[in-house]
């Protein structure tokens, strides 16, 4: 897994202060929660990592290197948001083959690494259903699949389980869980669930007004139901 540090990072909108000064950082394999209520920051944080957004103060370094002057699609990160964003003319594996024809992978190497993803998220019998036809949690499945074939360094994911039911939302959980166990890909999962956040996460990063409010092991969260 990669060491994330943010260095004093902050970002404006006009008088709203996103992000404020925000110094932490993540060790490798991590897998982090950034939480706390709407507003406070966090999609904005997600975005300055993913190169989405380009923070106005402070770092952000990738095992000890900044990346700021690297490009968004150049940024060893891979996505999930809230909604999955799948080509919806191409089938469950082009979906998640896709990044790798970008890259110009040779046709027998992209075909085995999609199989084996596709295999990882217990979608190898779908994949060549149009996504379409597919349901929320088979769609976060390509998401996630599309988002980690490329190897990534860092995962982010932001709101990913927020449109699923309950039960759909316990499995995906349990599904990312084993996903970053064996590839200890240091993760980053936005939620304002608290619940999810204790659920999911080893380690909680608490934002309150753009502000490091805490930062600790699950347990310092856990309020009683
Ligand atoms: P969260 O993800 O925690 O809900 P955001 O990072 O989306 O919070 O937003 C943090 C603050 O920045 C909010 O006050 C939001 O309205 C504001 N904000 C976010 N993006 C923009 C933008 N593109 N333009 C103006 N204000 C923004
Ligand atoms: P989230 O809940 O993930 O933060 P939002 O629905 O708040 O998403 O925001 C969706 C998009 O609108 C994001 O790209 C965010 O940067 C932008 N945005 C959020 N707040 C504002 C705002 N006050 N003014 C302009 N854009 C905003």
């Amino acid at each position: 897994g990669t060491h994330i540090a943010l260095a004093g990072l902050g970002k404006r909108f006009g008088n709203t202060t996103a992000v404020d000064a925000l110094t932490t950082d993540l060790l490798p394999g991590a897998f982090a929660a950034l939480l706390g209520p709407s507003g406070c920051g966090k999609s904005t944080t997600l975005a300055m990592i993913a190169g989405l957004i380009d923070p106005d103060a402070g770092d952000i370094r990738f095992d000890g290197l900044s990346i700021l002057t690297v490009a968004a699609e150049r940024r060893p990160v891979g996505l999930v948001f809230q909604k999955p964003l799948l080509f919806p003319h191409l089938n469950v594996a082009d979906n998640v083959a896709f990044g790798l024809r970008m890259r110009r992978l040779d046709r027998a190497a992209t075909r085995r690494r999609v199989d084996t993803m596709l295999e990882r998220v217990q979608l190898a019998d779908l994949a060549h259903r149009r996504v379409g036809e597919l349901s929320g949690g088979q769609e976060q499945r390509v998401a996630l699949a599309r988002a980690l074939v490329l190897e990534p360094q860092v995962l982010l994911l932001d709101e990913p389980f927020s449109q699923l039911d309950a039960t759909l939302r316990a499995e995906m959980r349990t599904l990312l869980r084993q996903l970053h166990d064996e590839s200890d890909v240091t993760t980053v999962f936005v939620t304002h669930d608290q619940a999810e956040a204790v659920e999911i996460a080893d380690t909680i990063t608490l934002l309150i007004d753009g502000r490091l409010a805490g930062q600790g092991e699950p347990q310092l969260f856990y309020t009683r139901p």
